[in-house]
């Protein structure tokens, strides 16, 4: 379960917060995948944490010193991810790829749903997935953003681990049958 927490600051859009993390900790028991797109995230790890997220996910973009942003979501005893949104190169994140449990590549400009895939941010997917295998880095490679039955072969085959899919399947008649599909098509 991907929840994306938006603050209109850091992207043109404002979701939800830790309370509705929460509310939903209490029905699901899959795992919770939370991603960050809020400026000066240091500021909310722990509510985050406290709300019932398993993993949480910041931007690089999203404040100076990310490194130790990571080690504060460690330290709450959840798993580190990071993110970069299409405009960042992959190299950006080479000092942090030993440290982290998962890389979030963006491949729409975060903010909205139903955008299409960007292609041309696949090619960090397959970089990133170069990178893990030959220095046998443990991270989730993970990729969000105009996913859906059309392009999630593509998105595997550049290397993508996690697939995020938000439009595809809550604007679907049948969300479980796309699911299915979406699984069937990776
Ligand atoms: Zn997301």
């Amino acid at each position: 379960m991907h929840l994306d927490i938006m603050d209109g600051s850091f992207v043109p859009n404002i979701t939800f917060g830790p309370r509705m993390v929460a509310c939903l900790r209490r029905q699901s028991r899959l795992p919770f995948d939370v991603h960050l797109m809020i400026v000066r995230p240091e500021l909310f790890i722990e509510d985050f944490a406290r709300a019932g997220a398993d993993t949480i996910t910041i931007h690089l973009e999203s404040t100076v010193h990310v490194h130790r942003v990571l080690m504060q979501i460690k330290e709450a005893g959840k798993q580190a991810g990071i993110s970069i949104v299409p405009s960042t190169p992959a190299e950006a994140l080479s000092e942090l790829l030993p440290e982290v449990d998962l890389v979030l590549v963006m491949t729409v400009n975060p903010g909205y749903g139903g955008q299409d895939l960007i292609d041309r941010t696949l090619q960090k997917v397959r970089t990133l997935k170069k990178i893990k295998n030959e220095k046998k880095y443990s991270y989730r490679l993970e990729v969000d953003g105009g996913i859906n039955r059309h392009s999630c072969s593509r998105a595997i085959k550049a290397g993508a681990e996690v697939l995020v899919a938000g439009s595809a399947i809550f604007n679907a008649e049948d969300p479980a049958e796309e699911i299915r599909i979406l699984k069937k098509g990776a």
